[in-house]
């Protein structure tokens, strides 16, 4: 079995970083939300990677990480706010709530025993027709 790697290990040029911040406190304005330091340093992490599933617990560890004094009731509160303004949308497998980025309709493969999401793309589905699951994995349940 082929562990799958979904961190996407994009870097940043001061250029860069610069001008998805601009988008990020753009986003959030249009969404009614203020760019507050907390919610700018958390969507930093949360949206500036492309698309991403992931857990309070683990956007929590990434913030301290980066130095981010923030609580995970706090993140718990941001994540919530950024859900709520539509930018954001919350998924549970297994009993586990996920955050997903990307809020266009679309399915996930779960694969089980390592908590990670995959998205499955709109082309690969159709009535009667089961996706083809990522190489390495079998479908257990649909
Ligand atoms: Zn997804």
């Amino acid at each position: 079995m082929k562990p799958v790697n979904l961190s996407a290990s994009r870097t940043w040029s001061v250029h860069s970083r610069l001008a998805f911040e601009e988008d990020l406190d753009a986003l959030l304005r249009s969404v009614g939300l203020r760019p507050t330091r907390q919610r700018m340093a958390l969507g930093w992490l949360l949206f500036g990677k492309g698309n991403r599933h992931t857990t309070a617990e683990v956007l929590h560890l990434e913030a301290i990480e980066v130095g981010l004094r923030v609580s995970l009731a706090t993140v718990y509160t941001t994540l919530n706010q950024f859900m709520d303004a539509g930018i954001l949308r919350q998924l549970a497998f297994n009993g586990k709530l996920f955050f997903d980025t990307n809020t266009s309709t679309h399915y996930h493969f779960f694969i089980e025993g390592e908590n990670v999401l995959i998205d499955i793309a709109n082309d690969d589905l159709a009535l009667g027709k089961i996706p083809t699951p990522p190489e390495g994995y079998e479908i257990t349940r649909i």
